[in-house]
């Protein structure tokens, strides 16, 4: 509930008999939206492009989280000047993207997004600004008005405009009446059109369920099962992006679960989902949840997550089973991860491509796994220096505590980080093995020498040991 938007349930967005929307204003004295919250850099923004006689308004998840008491992750402006004119106002400007045609102004790190208001229609120049194939928004480049660019966003609650000129809040779309309900809610009367004309809004309407606490509308919930599989028309480069913006939030594991809930997951992450299907009751799922819990906790404690561990987590039951599998057909254990890990993780970039710099050590926090069962002799401390040690022992920490391997092989690495190099040493038993290796050799060599002549082996002798 929000108690400082004056509640006003009487005036719903109306069409007047021109069909012109007429949308509900709120004045500045009647809402929670300060400058003091947006963005100076936005607020630069803004103020730049009414000066140069543009409308400007904040609107999208700045305007959404400030009224939800959330801090916004980003702020996105919307205005009636085209690409071409914001990149006349703004010497640190870009203009990005083919299908969505918008500017980028640069802050240092910060981005402030800038997207003309786009139009419902055609513009009628045949030269394919707006194309729908198969239902599919293709392109959408035709320019419009504020009311025309409300009605095509996702998310009632999504098309909220703060309207700088005179700090009023435009809600052509019902947004502000579905915040105070706790409802998301697809903008129009056909929420399966809307679902295919874009259908990562799938996604995007569990991460906003999810990180908003919202329930679904029961109208746009009910599609979603039956159109899940529209996300193979998407690209996987875009669905990675959407995979990493519902997973590493801080609600991984609930936006699990609803994916799952509504066969979106299986779309995403096939064999995963499969191996999951039928073991509901096993380690597997148990697996997947305490990963993803354990990622959420890293969020909300501010330490840093990394993708790699991520992606290694929810793909790890399927390369579990192919390194078993290569196992029982002979390969050893580590010659068997290698295979596996590089199928697995080749046949998932055709749902969510995983790019390398993420990937690679994503293989690497699985190939390291079956090293770290073998502590013996000089392997442990080669090991301890390895780049992606850290995130393959929690790893282990996580396959411990579903019961995968002995709780003593995670207990003993946590020791091994905790103690000084002599007791490192000790723990590896490095020098007693080689001692008897060197032992046999010698009293092979010179029978009569008996055992006792081997002298200690030397720092760097060993290090030949480790299978690096
Ligand atoms: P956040 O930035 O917190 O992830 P957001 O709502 O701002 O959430 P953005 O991806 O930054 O999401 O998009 C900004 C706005 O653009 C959205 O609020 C919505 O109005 C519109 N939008 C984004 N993606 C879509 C889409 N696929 N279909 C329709 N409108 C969209
Ligand atoms: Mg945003």
């Amino acid at each position: 509930m929000h108690p400082l938007i004056q509640p006003d349930p009487q005036i719903q967005p109306q069409r007047s008999p021109e069909t012109e929307l007429q949308p509900r204003v709120v004045p500045r004295a009647e809402h929670p939206v300060s400058r003091a919250n947006i963005s100076p850099n936005a607020l630069k923004v803004l103020y730049r492009l009414r000066q140069a006689g543009h409308q400007a308004y904040l609107v999208g998840g700045g305007v959404r989280d400030l009224l939800l008491g959330h801090e916004p992750k980003d702020f996105d402006v919307a205005t009636d000047a085209t690409p071409e004119e914001v990149r006349g106002v703004f010497r640190n400007c870009r203009l990005i993207g083919r299908r969505f045609r918008l500017a980028h102004v640069f802050f240092g790190q910060e981005i402030v997004e800038v997207a003309t208001f786009r139009g419902t229609g055609d513009d009628g120049d045949g030269d394919d600004d707006r194309r729908l194939e198969n239902g599919r928004l293709i392109r959408d480049n035709v320019y419009g008005t504020i009311a025309e660019d409300a009605l095509r966003r996702d998310f009632t609650i999504n098309a909220l405009y703060y309207n700088i000129e005179d700090f009023s809040l435009v809600d052509y779309a019902g947004g502000l009446a579905d915040i105070e309900a706790g409802r998301l809610r697809l903008i129009g009367d056909d929420p399966a059109a809307r679902y295919r004309e874009d259908p990562v809004r799938m996604l995007r309407a569990v991460r906003f369920a999810c990180k908003l606490g919202f329930m679904i509308a029961p109208d746009c919930e009910g599609p979603l099962h039956e159109l899940a599989p529209l996300l193979r028309e998407i690209s996987p480069a875009r669905l990675f992006d959407e995979t990493l913006k519902l997973m590493h939030a801080g609600y991984a594991l609930h936006a699990f679960e609803k994916l799952r809930h509504f066969g979106l997951f299986a779309e995403l992450f096939p064999e995963t989902d499969d191996c999951l299907a039928g073991e509901e009751q096993g380690f597997p799922i148990t697996f997947v949840s305490r990963g993803l819990d354990n990622t959420d906790r890293r969020v909300l404690d501010g330490k840093p997550v990394s993708p790699a561990f991520l992606f290694a987590v929810l793909l790890w039951e399927p390369v579990r089973r192919r390194w078993q599998a290569l196992q029982e057909e002979g390969r050893s254990s580590i010659e068997a991860m290698a295979m596996a890990s590089h199928e697995v993780a080749s046949r998932q970039q055709r749902q969510v491509a995983i790019p390398k710099r993420h990937g690679l050590p994503m293989r690497e926090i699985w190939t390291l796994q079956p090293r770290l069962e073998r502590r013996q002799g000089k392997r442990a401390m080669v090991l301890i220096g390895h780049p992606r040690f850290r995130a393959a022992y929690d790893f282990l920490l996580l396959r411990a505590e579903a019961g995968e391997v002995d709780q003593e092989i995670a207990d003993w690495w946590t020791h091994f980080q905790e103690v000084d190099a002599g007791e490192r040493a000790r723990m590896s038993g490095a020098g007693k093995r080689k001692r008897r290796r060197r032992r046999r050799k010698v009293a092979a060599a010179k029978p009569d020498a008996g055992g006792n002549v081997a002298s200690a082996p030397r720092e760097g002798q060993v290090s030949g040991d480790a299978d690096a």
